[in-house]
């Protein structure tokens, strides 16, 4: 169906952060954390030989965002829309058909990731999140590797065990790199030209045409205030928040759509209910519809129009338009490395994955994975970087295909 997007049409335009308004060079993320997640298995007692000394050719292509792991049976899945297990690996070796339907039956379907597909955030928290999960941007999608080669180990040291018990020391790994001194955080500060892409100087001018017209431009962020400082200064420049009417920091994705957190003032501790906007206003926590209503008395409307842009596909495109009236737009920067837009891709070895297929549309059986068909229904527009907007004036009307990608070269 034939559905066009103007950006002129929305009274406010909301922005992730990372990897949305500030891209990173993700061939040097995913081998920085790998790694430092490396290390930190090693330390809880894995053999390093089971591990990559630098990632090699095969192991960039086991890479894929989006893939489930089954900590239990030690698979990792590549899902149809629906929950068939399209393709499954145990440790890095690929399993066939057979062995699939060994372990999840000739339906091949698992309960958990059943549940999942029904309902995106029920395994997200609970009982069902001891069971599996699935990294879902560049800031952890290396750990499914990192899984997968753990799992390896373990067979080759104790023999293939009924239940594995990886998680929670990948988990623990996860936790500690992103920790002080754990070498993340140490890194991106030291070094911040090797992680981060400086932000188009036309996606900042989009920036001020969208201000200019009267568009309210809105940070929200899980980030807190000053590591977004510093990934932010590093994109954007020194004055980077005066490009926003107001900041919102730890808004703590998926929740901050689906639940009622309050708003905390970023200068103080107390609580507010109402949301000031303007130059440099910043708050913490919060909930959508805490913002909206904000948002109607600001402008004087009783449903202003907002979009959401963002990567994650269930923080920032799946949970605001199943929880919200907020529209949602993904930024999926696999479908300019696939070759959907012109231009390419940078990173392009570490987004394209010929072992998987496809991010969105699983070529082989022509179905659409769990992450196109979110694309698909939640999304109102698809783009693989800012750029595909800020190109156009924002009164341009794109004209999607598939049916919600941009084509437009960047
Ligand atoms: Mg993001």
């Amino acid at each position: 169906m034939f559905r066009s997007f103007k950006l002129s049409d929305y009274d406010c335009v909301c922005l992730d952060l990372d990897n949305a308004l500030c891209r990173y060079n993700i061939s040097n993320l995913l081998q920085l954390q790998y790694r430092l997640l490396k290390k930190q298995m090693v330390d809880r007692g894995y053999n390093e030989k089971y591990f990559s000394s630098t990632l090699s050719a095969e192991d960039i292509d086991f890479i894929q965002k989006g893939l489930f792991m089954d900590f239990e049976k030690g698979n990792v899945l590549y899902l149809r829309a629906d929950g068939y297990i399209l393709k499954a690996s145990h440790g890095t070796s690929a399993m066939d058909a057979v062995q699939i339907e060994r372990e999840y039956g000739k339906s091949r379907r698992w309960a958990v990731t059943d549940s999942f597909c029904v309902n995106k955030l029920s395994t997200w928290n609970g009982p069902l999140s001891d069971k599996m999960r699935s990294f879902l941007d560049y800031t952890d999608c290396q750990a499914s590797l990192v899984f997968a080669q753990a799992v390896d180990f373990v067979d080759a040291a104790k023999g293939r065990p009924d239940r594995y018990r990886i998680w929670p020391d990948l988990l623990d790994g996860i936790v500690a790199m992103f920790s002080s001194g754990g070498g993340y955080a140490e890194a991106i500060t030291e070094f911040p030209g090797n992680y981060l892409r400086k932000c188009d100087p036309q996606v900042i001018e989009w920036m001020k045409s969208l201000k200019s017209a009267g568009i309210l431009l809105v940070l929200i962020t899980g980030s807190g205030e000053s590591s977004a400082s510093k990934t932010a200064a590093h994109c954007l420049g020194s004055n980077w928040k005066e490009l926003f009417d107001l900041l919102i920091f730890h808004a703590c994705k998926p929740a901050f759509f689906s639940e009622k957190r309050p708003f905390v003032n970023s200068k103080e501790t107390s609580q507010c209910s109402e949301l000031q906007f303007g130059f440099c206003k910043a708050y913490n926590g919060g909930n959508w519809n805490a913002f909206q209503d904000s948002l109607a008395k600001f402008c004087k409307k009783s449903e202003p129009r907002c979009i959401y842009i963002g990567d994650n596909l269930i923080q920032d495109v799946y949970a605001p338009e199943a929880y919200t009236k907020c529209e949602s737009c993904a930024v999926v920067e696999e479908i300019a490395a696939e070759g959907f837009c012109p231009g390419g891709h940078p990173d392009k070895p570490f987004l394209v994955s010929k072992r998987w297929g496809s991010y969105l549309h699983d070529n082989e059986t022509s179905s659409d994975t769990v992450w196109g068909d979110i694309v698909k229904k939640h999304s109102h527009m698809c783009i693989p970087f800012l750029e595909s907007f800020a190109r156009k004036p924002i009164s341009f009307e794109f004209v999607p295909f598939w049916p919600t990608m941009v084509e437009t070269s960047v």
